[in-house]
């Protein structure tokens, strides 16, 4: 009989590891696979040049004679990187990101054979959109959805394929994508917050977002990770015991990289660095085999895209070392998940952060208008601000105690609470007389500097200001940044909006405009005041406050998702042209199906295992007990035989009993998701997936896990957790 598990560990301890050759210099290589401005400086006209800078900082349209140029440029720079195809790059609402390679063969009447690459190829494509999710909005008989060229992303070549990064839309105009409500989302960020800056000074002409992501995963030997079929099918561990050791001893935080691991992670990093990624930290994480990699921070959509791409080097390049890449964000349970926190901030035109606190009184009033309004919009939007990090995965991750709670609030630090405090206290001279203008007196508390170096840092907040930055840390491991990144810009953008509104209506009744500013800003202090929290948000203590404070704590995705649908979100996305409710609603349809649909693979994934892997293999091994206590019985005379056996007996009994348990709670599970699957209404069959279906899991695993510690572990065919998180 062969036992995969041990062939597997075989294999992975025996393999010789790959060992990377030098790479030289970053600055020599760093984005030298992308067509970067110093390229396009080499391949265009200086007016083409110039045209297409308008276009990717001014959000000017482009013309069609210089879309040919910058095409022609285009094919001309990826053919002598010899590049041989091209795609277009985007990501559907699968998570995953999609491409379909053509060549730029383009057979002449002689015969022969020439490049081509055109504007009509660089600007738009129309491939058959039928198999990607679309939440009933593309019907099957009209499958036609289009690609649209995004200049503000750079262009790159993966392999022998030239990228271009693209939207996604249907026939009809509506977004089958992230990143078409991301960019509109992020135009509105920019109009409103330009405004706004323009209380403080004329000069500002734009905002942007920024984004530095934190990607946390895992990594496992192939060969151990292909034996077990619950991780290959779902990136997960469904079944097995805790470790004897894994996280206890907080001997991997920060430790040193195992010199397997750093091989590949050097190798990734040279890979990200060629395609211009700014990967620039690495570090062990809190589990055993689990580890981050974080770029410098870049404007938002170029700093999505990067993160999009660098998930997909990460997973080719430890493929290359017999590694498997885990972005899931539980594959263990009983030790960390994975997060992907999402830092956050505003920058002007001009590179100043908005979240910087200035030096001057003026600085500071700005600083803690942003600041103060972005504490508003978390508190006003965070219903939607809570279910864009909802997933089936993610589910597993929040509120574990390892990870923000399900919980919303904001930490600010205690010197800038006090700040906050001393505003929400203050009294303006203005107050008494509303016409004595003149007599107010700019009163900003000195914001100090000490902040700055982040040495009161919470971990356990789900949205911490960390000095300069916002950095929002519910974020699954696995997910797509652009849907936080459309929520958390979205909703900043009506925040400043309704902001400006009432600033405005002070100025017009006589109000200075520094002291209408203070005004409404002491009074969203006030306002937002309950979703300030600085305390430890892992504790029990938190759920029982913020339930006093009327915060929401919502733990499972179906009803996370549910704001998705009410009348207040779905105007916010119209105001803002992000969405339409058709989208809106169309989204709301594609996650729920997707948590339905994970859940619904899992539930089989464990019916199977238990049946095919578990139950045999604890049978087989009763088999040899009560064989044993035969033979005993056979030698060993009556008195002695009973002393003996005892044990044994017991152990029989115990294994029959976990067997005939899992038998049975399989058995109620199918019967539950036959049950659900009867369901049309996709609300209603996701509820039944989360309550009647997910809860046998739980159940089931504690008595596989028995078996596990029970069985012979020369018989135990799924790799254990020990071999999970220390092979390698
Ligand atoms: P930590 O693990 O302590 O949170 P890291 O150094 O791992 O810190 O990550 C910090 C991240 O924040 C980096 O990606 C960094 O580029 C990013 N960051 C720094 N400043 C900004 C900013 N102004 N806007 C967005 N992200 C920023
Ligand atoms: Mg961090």
């Amino acid at each position: 009989m062969s036992n995969i598990r041990f062939k597997a560990l075989e294999l992975a301890i025996s393999r010789p590891k790959r060992s990377i050759e030098t790479t030289g210099k970053v600055s020599d290589y760093f984005g030298e696979n992308t067509f970067n401005q110093a390229v396009m400086r080499q391949y265009l006209s200086k007016e083409a040049f110039q045209q297409l800078q308008n276009v990717i900082t001014k959000g000017e349209k482009i013309d069609r004679r210089i879309a040919d140029q910058v095409a022609t440029a285009i094919k001309s720079w990826a053919i002598s990187k010899g590049a041989t195809h091209y795609t277009h790059w985007f990501h559907p609402l699968t998570g995953a990101t999609a491409e379909k390679h053509d060549s730029f063969l383009s057979p002449t009447s002689d015969g022969k054979a020439i490049e081509h690459f055109g504007a009509g190829e660089l600007i738009q494509q129309e491939p058959d959109a039928s198999s990607f999710p679309s939440g009933g909005i593309r019907n099957t008989f009209e499958a036609r959805g289009y690609t649209a060229w995004d200049p503000t992303s750079t262009a790159f070549i993966m392999d022998d394929t030239l990228c271009i990064p693209t939207i996604f839309i249907s026939y009809t105009g509506e977004a089958l994508d992230y990143k078409t409500p991301m960019l509109k989302a992020l135009h509105s960020l920019d109009t409103e917050a330009t405004a706004v800056c323009k209380y403080f000074d004329r000069t500002t002409s734009k905002v942007v977002a920024t984004l530095g992501w934190e990607q946390e995963y895992f990594l496992v030997d192939t060969a151990i990770f292909h034996a077990r079929p619950d991780m290959a099918l779902s990136g997960r561990t469904l079944f097995g015991h805790a470790s004897a050791k894994d996280q206890q001893l907080s001997d991997h935080y920060f430790g040193t990289i195992p010199e397997s691991v750093m091989d590949f992670m050097r190798e990734f990093e040279y890979e990200a660095h060629r395609l211009g990624i700014p990967v620039k930290t690495r570090h062990n994480e809190v589990a055993p085999s689990q580890y981050e990699c974080a770029p410098v921070f870049e404007e938002a959509n170029m700093a999505v895209d990067h993160n999009q791409l660098l998930m997909h080097i990460l997973e080719k390049v430890a493929k290359r070392h017999h590694l498997t890449l885990l972005l899931h964000e539980k594959p263990y349970q009983g030790v960390n998940g994975s997060g992907k926190h999402n830092n956050w901030s505003l920058m002007t035109n001009t590179g100043e952060n908005l979240l910087s606190p200035g030096k001057s009184p003026k600085a500071n009033l700005r600083f803690l208008t942003f600041l103060v309004n972005i504490i508003k919009a978390v508190d006003t939007h965070s219903g939607l601000i809570r279910s864009v990090v909802a997933s089936a995965s993610n589910d597993l991750r929040l509120g574990a105690h390892e990870a923000p709670p399900a919980i919303m609030s904001v930490f600010i630090g205690s010197q800038l609470s006090q700040t906050l405090d001393e505003i929400e206290k203050s009294k303006i001279n203005s107050d008494q007389a509303e016409s004595a203008v003149e007599e107010f007196s700019l009163n900003i508390p000195k914001i100090p500097e000490i902040f700055l170096d982040n040495t009161d840092r919470n971990r356990t907040s789900p949205f911490a200001f960390t000095g300069n930055k916002f950095e929002f840390r519910a974020v699954g491991s696995s997910a797509n940044c652009a849907k936080p990144m459309i929520a958390l810009n979205l909703a900043l953008a009506e925040q400043l909006r309704v902001f400006r509104k009432e600033v405005d209506s002070l100025i017009e009744k006589g109000a200075n405009k520094e002291e209408a500013i203070y005004k409404i800003i002491r009074r969203y202090i006030k306002e937002s005041k309950r979703i300030r929290f600085e305390g430890n948000s892992y504790g029990e203590e938190w759920t029982t406050e913020a339930l006093k404070r009327g915060l929401a704590n919502i733990s499972s995705t179906p009803d996370a998702l549910k704001v998705m649908t009410t009348e207040e979100v779905i105007k916010l996305f119209e105001d803002h042209d992000v969405l339409s409710r058709r989208e809106v609603v169309a989204r709301y349809e594609i996650d729920l199906e997707n948590y339905i649909k994970k859940i619904q693979i899992e539930s089989r994934i464990i019916g199977d295992l238990s049946h095919n892997h578990i139950i045999p293999t604890a049978i087989r091994y009763q088999n040899t007990l009560v064989e044993n206590v035969k033979g005993l019985k056979e030698v060993l005379d009556m008195k002695t035989f009973v002393k003996l056996s005892n044990s044994q007996m017991q152990n029989i009994k115990e294994i029959s009993e976990h067997i005939s348990i899992v038998r049975q709670l399989v058995s109620e599970m199918i019967d539950k998701r036959k049950k659900a699957n009867k369901v049309d209404d996709t609300t209603e069959k996701a509820g039944l997936y989360n309550t009647e279906v997910l809860p046998y899991f739980e159940k089931i695993r504690y008595h596989v896990d028995k078996l596990e510690l029970l069985v012979d572990d020369e018989l135990w065919p799924l790799p254990k957790y020990r071999e999970l998180l220390f092979i390698k």
